[in-house]
C-alpha cells in the first residue's frame, strides 16, 4: 500500500565550525535536495555557535537555491541589536525567521528586553511587518523550565497571537503528545500549522543525554533496547531508523502539515527514512 506523503519538509543544519564542517554540509544539502525541502533552517547560538556563523552559513545555503529560515534568539539582545540583524538578513535575502527565546548562559546577566520569544515576535510585527514569515517552538512534552503544561501551552499560544505564522516542534518520539498538544493549542485559537520535530536517532549517549537537557523524553522502551546495544552503532543506526519511520509514517498518516528534521548535519539518516517512506527512490 502507498505511504501517505510528508507534506512540506524542512532541514534544520548548525552553523559548521570548520572549513571540514562547510564541505561536509556543502555535500550533504545536496545529497538532501533530492527530497525537495520547502526550506531549510540554520540554528542561532546553539552549542556556541556565533550569530556571524549562522548568517554565512545562511548566505551560503541560499546560494544553493534553498528558501532559508534563520534561527534568531532575542535573550539578552537589545532593541537596536536586533533591528541591525533582522535587516542584515532581509539584505541578504532572507525572509524566514524561527523566532526564539533561547538560552542564556548561567551567570551572564539579564534577559533584557527580550524575556520570551513572543516578545521578539511582538518586536519583528511591530517593526517590519510582514516582511518575515515567523516560526515559533513548541513543546508537546513541555519546556524544561515552564511553570506548568498548562502555563507553556498558554505562552505556546501567546507567541502565535503575537504574529507567529507557524511552529515547530521540540522533538519527541510519542506521537500522542503531539496530538494532544495540536488539540489543545487549538482550543486555545491556534490555527496556525504546527510542524512536528524529527529528531533521527543515530546515537545513544548523545541522544539520551541531550533528552534529558531539552526535556523531550525517550520512552523506556527505547532507551532500554538503545543501551543494550551499547557501542554496536549498526544496531542502533538500524533500530533507530524503525523507530523515527515509524513515527514519520504514523503522523503523515495522520495529516501533520510537514515534517522538520534535525539532521545533524548529516543526509544518510534523512535519505534512509525518504527511502523507506518511498519519497526517494533508492539509488
Ligand atoms: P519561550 O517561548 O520564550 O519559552 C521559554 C520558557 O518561558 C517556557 O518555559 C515558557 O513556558 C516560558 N514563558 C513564555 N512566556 C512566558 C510568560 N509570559 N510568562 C512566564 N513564562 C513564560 N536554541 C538555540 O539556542 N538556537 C537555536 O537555533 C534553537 N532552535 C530551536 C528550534 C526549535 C524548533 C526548538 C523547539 C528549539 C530551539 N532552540 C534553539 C531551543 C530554545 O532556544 C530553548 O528551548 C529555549 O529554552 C526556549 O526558547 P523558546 O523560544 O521556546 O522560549
Amino acid at each position: 500500500m502507498a505511504k501517505a506523503q510528508p507534506g512540506a519538509l524542512s532541514f534544520e543544519f548548525f552553523p559548521p565550525k570548520t572549513s571540514q564542517g562547510e564541505a561536509k554540509l556543502e555535500a550533504v544539502q545536496a545529497e538532501l535536495a533530492v527530497l525537495q525541502p520547502a526550506y531549510v533552517s540554520v540554528t542561532y547560538g546553539a552549542g556556541g555557535s556565533t550569530q556571524a556563523g549562522t548568517f554565512r552559513t545562511v548566505a551560503a545555503l541560499a546560494g544553493h537555491g534553498h528558501e532559508v529560515a534563520s534561527h534568531f534568539s532575542c535573550m539578552g539582545a537589545t532593541p537596536e541589536s536586533v533591528r541591525q540583524q533582522l535587516q542584515q538578513l532581509l539584505d541578504l535575502g532572507v525572509t524566514r525567521l524561527v523566532a526564539l527565546r533561547g538560552d542564556l548562559p548561567s551567570g551572564y546577566g539579564s534577559a533584557g528586553r527580550f524575556a520570551h520569544a513572543a516578545d521578539l515576535v511582538r518586536f519583528v510585527r511591530t517593526e517590519f511587518g510582514r516582511a518575515f514569515h515567523v516560526e515559533v517552538a513548541a513543546y508537546p512534552e513541555v519546556h524544561p523550565q515552564a511553570m506548568g503544561a498548562r502555563a507553556d501551552l498558554e505562552a505556546f499560544a501567546a507567541k502565535v497571537k503575537a504574529g507567529a505564522d507557524g511552529a515547530i516542534t521540540q522533538y519527541f518520539f510519542n506521537s500522542d503528545a503531539y496530538f494532544r498538544f495540536v488539540d489543545d493549542a487549538f482550543a486555545l485559537g491556534v490555527e496556525v500549522p504546527v510542524v512536528p520535530g524529527i529528531m533521527p536517532i543515530t546515537n545513544s549517549s548523545q541522544l539520551l543525554r541531550f533528552s534529558d537537557a531539552c526535556g523531550a523524553e525517550v520512552p523506556r522502551w527505547i532507551r532500554r533496547r538503545l543501551l543494550d546495544f551499547g557501542d554496536d552503532t549498526a544496531s542502533i543506526r538500524a533500530f533507530g531508523l524503525d523507530v523515527v519511520t515509524d513515527l514519520c509514517d504514523q503522523l503523515c498518516t495522520a495529516g501533520v502539515p510537514g515534517l522538520h528534521f534535525y539532521t545533524m548535519n548529516q543526509s544518510a539518516p534523512v535519505l534512509a527514512i525518504g527511502q523507506r517512506l518511498g519519497w526517494v527512490r533508492p539509488a
